[in-house]
């Protein structure tokens, strides 16, 4: 395996050379580099190396750190990736360019409402709970096409499908059932992505259909 001089690079390398076998175009797949729990120093340095991408998973901790940020660098694009409590919808309506975790209908609810009153609509991918885990977020897979129908009906953008395989397990039969589960409602391709792949596994996740992969350790480092 080549080695490139820096995380950055050899993880975009990394991506390039998943894609290869699955005849895919490595511009098709978004790099969401996940600054959770690190400050602002270590976050500046992906920025100046040209990433604009980024993913949070606490509203609050991101409005601490991106506003400043983001005056430096207008252009950036800022993902929520974890759980939303319904009674912060609005907060993260107004920060965020894109939410993953939408996985029931109240919460629904709470982002159509918050869109509706910003005037700003903010893309959404659906949880699925992929592996049918009792602690994990994300909607039962018999309860998807509901809720696709009723972010549909609510007039939130529906982005595609989401999730985060169990812990421990090959994850490569999951992301291919997330696959499965996107071209089953109609959100392949053209019209739905695929958000899946984290450090261990975003290359197994690229050969699989992946369009957005969420890396943090191997950009980043371990976290404290
Ligand atoms: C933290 C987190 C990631 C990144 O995990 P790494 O293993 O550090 O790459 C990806 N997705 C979600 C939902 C996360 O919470």
């Amino acid at each position: 395996m080549e080695m490139a001089d820096n995380p950055l690079d050899q993880v975009r390398a990394n991506i390039a050379r998943a894609c290869k076998p699955a005849r895919r175009d490595p511009a098709d797949i978004t790099l969401i580099a996940v600054s959770k729990t690190q400050p602002a120093e270590r976050i500046v340095p992906l920025l100046e190396q040209g990433q604009r991408v980024f993913g949070e998973n606490r509203v609050q901790e991101a409005q601490g750190k991106w506003p400043a940020l983001r005056e430096a660098y207008p252009d950036v694009e800022l993902h929520l990736i974890g759980q939303v409590q319904s009674n912060k919808a609005e907060e993260a309506v107004a920060l965020f360019d894109c939410i993953h975790a939408l996985d029931r209908a109240s919460l629904v609810t709470a982002l159509a409402k918050a869109m509706n009153k910003a005037e700003r609509r903010v893309p959404c991918f659906i949880q699925v709970n992929i592996g049918e885990e009792e602690q994990k977020g994300g909607c039962a897979i018999g309860d998807l096409p509901q809720l696709i129908e009723q972010a549909r009906a609510a007039n939130i953008p529906v982005a595609g499908l989401m999730c985060i395989p169990p812990f421990d397990i090959e994850p490569a039969p999951f992301f291919a059932l997330l696959a499965k589960l996107a071209a089953d409602n109609g959100l392949d391709r053209d019209s739905g992505g695929l958000s899946m792949g984290m450090s261990s596994d975003y290359e197994t996740a690229v050969m699989l259909g992946a369009t957005h992969v969420r890396v943090g350790t191997a950009l980043f480092g371990d976290r404290a």
